[in-house]
């Protein structure tokens, strides 16, 4: 994905021109895979600019440093505050944030208590997956790589190293002439995208596959479920066998960076009638319909920039 580089970028604290906001060849971050991250989109919206549910990015930010014990050397409000600051240092009308949390330099070894590192950066993404799949869809296939087993990789940690595994996959599928790979967990049940999350259609109801299918705990899916639920469409977190990507009626995929996007085949088996199908458009309108004012924001999930 080619990236027109942003001029500023938040680092420890400061404002910082894009060249300076460097990392040394020895932090502990590079070798060992120790940083957690977030990606978080703002929006144009009639209200102004709003970053989708900030806070509880933040928070899973916090988290995942939780989980792999690093130390965080600022408040929540301070690296709230330099989302927003970054955004505006660019000057860019809608967003994708990466605050990232590593583990620099200072001590040396895998337990070492190597300080904790911060950067924020903020660019113009378009759709993740290509500039038209939000409308036409994507073909995907189910990797040949499994997801980490949940005695050895935490999947709830959103955790650079956790990515080496979403780089199989995803390098695999476009190598292989597919827009996404899917992964099946160590049980051999679906597990989620390289980097999305999982719904099905049956009949009218939604299901995804559950937290305990090693997956991370995506902030779309959530939001998603609870549009659902509000707007009485049934949604059914269970084990899914990987056939049933075959047999549904409708599938997509979500994500900060995916948004909603439309599977129309896995594996050359179409999908359904082969295009994004009419739960997926609801769901899509409801989820574009926060950012133009057709969906209420009744959660305060937009947060101004
Ligand atoms: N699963 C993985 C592996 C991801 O990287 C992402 C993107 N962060 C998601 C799911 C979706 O999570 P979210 O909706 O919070 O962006």
């Amino acid at each position: 994905m080619a990236m027109q580089y942003p001029e500023h970028i938040w680092h420890n604290g400061v404002i910082k021109p894009w060249a300076e906001a460097t990392v040394h060849v020895m932090a502990h971050g590079l070798h060992y895979g120790s940083s957690v991250f977030e990606g978080i989109r703002s929006y144009a919206t009639p209200k102004g600019q709003a970053i989708f549910r900030l806070t509880d990015h933040l928070k899973r930010l916090y988290a995942s440093a939780k989980i792999y014990d690093m130390a965080m050397p600022y408040d929540i409000d301070v690296l709230a505050k330099g989302c927003r600051d970054v955004i505006t240092a660019n000057k860019l009308e809608k967003a994708y944030l990466r605050p990232i949390a590593y583990r620099g330099l200072g001590g040396f070894g895998l337990s070492a208590d190597t300080p904790t590192d911060l950067a924020i950066a903020a660019w113009h993404m378009g759709p993740y997956l290509g500039p038209d799949v939000l409308e036409a869809g994507i073909d995907a296939c189910v990797s040949s790589w499994q997801r980490f087993a949940p005695n050895t990789i935490p999947a709830g940690a959103k955790a650079g190293g956790n990515y080496l595994s979403g780089q199989l996959v995803a390098r695999e599928a476009r190598r292989l002439g597919f827009g996404e790979g899917i992964a099946l967990a160590s049980t051999g049940l679906l597990s989620e995208g390289a980097g999305e999350n999982l719904f099905l259609v049956f009949d009218g109801a939604l299901h995804t596959t559950p937290i305990s299918a090693a997956l991370l705990n995506g902030i779309t899916r959530n939001s998603i479920i609870t549009l659902a639920k509000a707007n009485g469409i049934e949604v059914v977190e269970r084990d899914i066998p990987r056939e049933y990507l075959y047999l549904c009626d409708e599938l997509f995929m979500c994500g900060t960076a995916a948004e909603i996007t439309p599977i129309r085949s896995v594996d050359g088996r179409q999908v359904g009638a082969g295009k994004p199908g009419p739960l997926t458009r609801r769901i899509q309108d409801l989820f574009f319909g926060l950012f133009d004012g057709r969906t209420p924001d009744k959660y305060g999930w937009l947060e101004n920039v």
